[in-house]
């Protein structure tokens, strides 16, 4: 068995009270059925304000105004307060980090949702690295895979190799670096689509070695505010379609389309060009790219490989450099609307904010992938 971990995994350390956010409230907290057992054989004094606040036909824990019902005024869980933290089902003990299992394979990964998670994540300017042990015992928690395809796995895997080098040559923008993994991106699914999946490898191996040449080459030009503009705008529109996790969300969104696509294309490409020359030259230029890289390996990490169970190798691509931009959009609108003025800490804030909405809902997820889908097909 391989085990994959981002070098910064063991850094975590919930700070609970003293967190800016609290991932008790805003979403549905599954209880898995081996908790669910335990928790319908107790006993003891805590037993009855336990029981009542869990809905059994859905074995999820009610809420109260949107927070978890264990969670008291002071956001913290009532529950390991009164039995400690070994009384939590899995969501709750295992929360921000996060597994994805391949055959053979864990990776482990931090939720960029929690806050604490996502400063680990997006203040790091060292290239993300990974820790890798290999073992050759059989893990007792290895799942069963029925027809999982390890060739298109592999394939995969040495894709991501070349992307994640891709993502982390500082010598380019990463506005670039997104250009050139979305041309991939296209290549990849159509060999994915015509049942060529060997020819991924090869794809991967032809940028790999045409590097620093096809980078020169006008087609990897910074994508224009032309085009963004017009990419975005429409991109937005989808948001109103997507699931609410937090009552405030369809605000910010909207104060994006309020402060950036109201006006015309050459408006936008004025606000954009003031950020950079205000915000980004005070943090300077290289920080903010290097927030952007911290951002886009995330997204990849976490979604490249699970197309292996879905073929939609396009749309993970696409989701991932999609987040970036649309998390830059909400920035650019949140230092307009505060007069000009932001910090890489709101940058974080509205990044796990964002991840939040988007990620913790399967159905948006997949409205999302669908529409990347739908709009490769059309072009
Ligand atoms: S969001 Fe993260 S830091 Fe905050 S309470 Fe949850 S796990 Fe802890």
């Amino acid at each position: 068995m391989r085990y994959i971990k981002p070098y910064y995994y063991t850094e975590f350390k919930c700070i609970a009270d003293k967190c800016p956010d609290t991932c008790c409230a805003g979403w549905q907290i599954v209880i898995d059925d081996e908790t669910l057992e335990i928790y319908s054989n107790e006993k003891d004094e805590f037993s009855y304000r336990l029981k009542n606040s869990i809905d059994w036909a859905e074995g999820v824990f009610f809420q109260n105004n949107g927070r978890c019902a264990m969670l008291n005024d002071n956001n913290l869980c009532d529950l390991v307060t009164a039995k400690g933290e070994g009384a939590l089902c899995k969501t709750c003990h295992m929360y921000p980090r996060h597994i994805e299992e391949f055959e053979g394979v864990r990776e482990y990964s931090l939720s960029l949702s929690c806050p604490v998670a996502a400063r680990i994540i997006l203040e790091d300017t060292n290239k993300l690295i990974f820790d890798i042990e290999e073992n050759d015992e059989t893990d007792p928690l290895e799942e069963e895979f029925e027809d999982f395809d390890f060739f298109m796995y592999t394939q995969l895997e040495q894709a991501r190799d070349v992307i994640f080098e891709i993502i982390q040559n500082r010598d380019l923008s990463v506005d670039i670096r997104m250009s050139y993994i979305m041309d991939m991106a296209r290549k990849f699914q159509n060999a994915v689509d015509e049942q060529e999946v060997y020819r991924m490898e090869e794809i991967a191996e032809e940028y790999k070695a045409l590097g620093e040449e096809i980078l020169q080459a006008s087609k990897f030009e910074q994508i224009s505010d032309n085009i963004r503009f017009e990419k975005v705008k429409s991109a937005y529109e989808l948001f109103k379609e997507l699931e609410v996790l937090r009552q405030d969300w369809p605000e910010i969104i909207e104060d994006v389309k309020k402060n950036l696509y109201n006006g015309t294309c050459e408006d936008y490409s004025k606000i954009r060009d003031e950020f950079y020359h205000d915000f980004v030259n005070e943090i300077t230029d290289d920080r903010w790219e290097i927030f952007k890289e911290q951002l886009l390996m995330f997204f990849v990490y976490t979604y490249f490989l699970g197309s292996v169970y879905d073929d939609l190798v396009y749309s993970k691509l696409a989701l991932s450099t999609f987040s970036v931009c649309f998390i830059e959009e909400i920035i650019i609108s949140e230092w307009l609307k505060n007069n000009k003025h932001i910090n890489l800490n709101k940058c974080v804030e509205i990044s796990y904010r964002y991840a939040r909405e988007v990620e913790h809902s399967d159905d948006n997820l997949n409205i999302l992938e669908e529409m990347f889908m739908d709009r490769l097909q059309k072009n």
